[in-house]
């Protein structure tokens, strides 16, 4: 079959709730991806930073068919000898106290939204059924009916509620309005370190820090949704540790993954995971021992290969290269580690089409938000690769 054929034969079959740049991948590689006619691109989006390691890296394949022929599910309905391994080394590298394993981001989201408003309610004393948690504008949590509605993009909830109640959302890297928003109901701050899906916002310096004490100083659980910044994509294991601070809850998913399986999971202070007991939260798939081997083997390849400190050293040589790039449309270009964004002028007519010319020249690239073109490769990429794709992306933004 050719590019045409896959591309009909999916249009004609799947639901249309994506609206992918026309490349049909059938191998890849560490940066490297292959189309179905033999085309070789960069990736530059790595699955939205799932595949951090890298495209099939030997060692986690070799850790995902191994577990495979021996164990893949058990259900928690009894044990396995992948859980316990996969939970003592989670804590250790990110010095958490307590973790539970789910499957996708927003079960994870779901998972703390749900643990914290029963901490609201043990221990908090807030009233039952009035516990409020808020969020910021422009977030980016995932995709199910309750993280949709309190999204404040109108093309992720119109037409899909009614919504959840208990949410609030104040504009994001506004402390003051964190302070102001906050009431003796609040449980619980939900942000991103850095907003990616938002078009890779990031907030002021001191921002953070100053969420971090609002936090502490009204008992309210803060929660840094590290599904896309954790596990080394800005050049630090969390984007937390940028700003000396830590989270109360951190959310992991997408890389944890290595991109072979899909594992996310909720890392928390004994306290607020504590409130679950038997029966109160699950997942048929979460923490199975195919997810569980997988995820030991991709942080072990993240630390062992020093993939986190490639992150920031790599980062900064693409974002100065990037910087040198002097074309009419880029309005800024931003960024923390390999977590890049361009963002263009509106007189650049949007970035789809700076995508699909990138594409063209052999680089796999994702508009987000319209104007913002991502640049988050693998965190393997290496200084010989940046400068192949900075000799195509240069021209690219300079045309007309
Ligand atoms: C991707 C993402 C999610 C959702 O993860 P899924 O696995 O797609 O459900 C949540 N939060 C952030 C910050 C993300 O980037």
């Amino acid at each position: 079959m050719d590019t045409r054929h896959f591309i009909k034969t999916e249009d004609k079959y799947g639901a249309r709730n994506y609206h992918p740049l026309d490349v049909v991948i059938s191998k890849g590689n560490g940066i490297w991806v292959w189309d179905v006619e033999g085309n070789k691109y960069m990736d530059c989006l790595s699955a939205y930073s799932a595949i951090n390691q890298g495209h099939c890296h030997p060692r986690i394949q070799k850790a995902l068919t191994e577990q495979a022929s021996r164990l893949t599910l058990t259900s928690r309905a009894f044990r396995n000898n992948q859980l316990g391994p996969f939970y003592e080394e989670i804590c250790s590298l990110t010095r958490s106290h307590m973790v539970l394993p789910m499957n996708s981001g927003a079960e994870a989201v779901e998972t703390v939204i749900k643990a914290v408003r029963k901490w609201g309610y043990t221990n908090k004393k807030v009233a039952l059924d009035s516990a409020e948690i808020i969020v910021c504008n422009n977030n980016f949590h995932g995709r199910t009916i309750t993280i949709v509605g309190f999204s404040t993009e109108e093309q992720y909830k119109e037409g899909f509620g009614p919504f959840t109640p208990g949410f609030k959302s104040i504009p994001f890297g506004d402390a003051d309005a964190l302070e102001a928003a906050i009431t003796p109901n609040t449980v619980g701050f939900l942000v991103e370190p850095i907003q990616g899906e938002g078009g890779v916002i990031i907030p002021p310096d001191g921002y953070l820090q100053r969420c971090r004490e609002l936090c502490t100083q009204h008992n309210v659980i803060l929660i840094l949704d590290e599904i896309q910044t954790g596990l080394g994509r800005t050049g630090k294991l969390f984007a937390e540790e940028h700003d000396g601070i830590e989270a109360d809850v951190t959310l992991v998913g997408k890389a944890l993954s290595g991109g072979f399986y899909p594992i996310s999971a909720v890392l928390s202070n004994a306290e607020v995971l504590g409130v679950f007991m038997p029966g109160e939260h699950g997942s048929t798939f979460g923490g199975n021992p195919l997810a569980c081997a997988v995820a030991r083997e991709a942080l072990k390849v993240l630390t062992e290969e020093n993939l986190v400190e490639n992150a920031a050293t790599m980062g900064n040589y693409f974002m100065q290269k990037l910087n040198a790039v002097h074309s009419p449309h880029i309005a800024e270009v931003r960024g923390k580690g390999l977590m890049i964004g361009v963002e263009l002028k509106p007189s650049a007519g949007g970035a789809r089409r700076f995508c699909e010319a990138l594409m063209h020249k052999g680089l796999l690239c994702k508009e987000t938000h319209e104007h913002v073109i991502r640049f988050a490769p693998p965190l393997v990429i290496g200084r010989e690769d940046i400068d192949w794709a900075m000799e195509r992306i240069g021209p690219v933004l300079c045309m007309e």
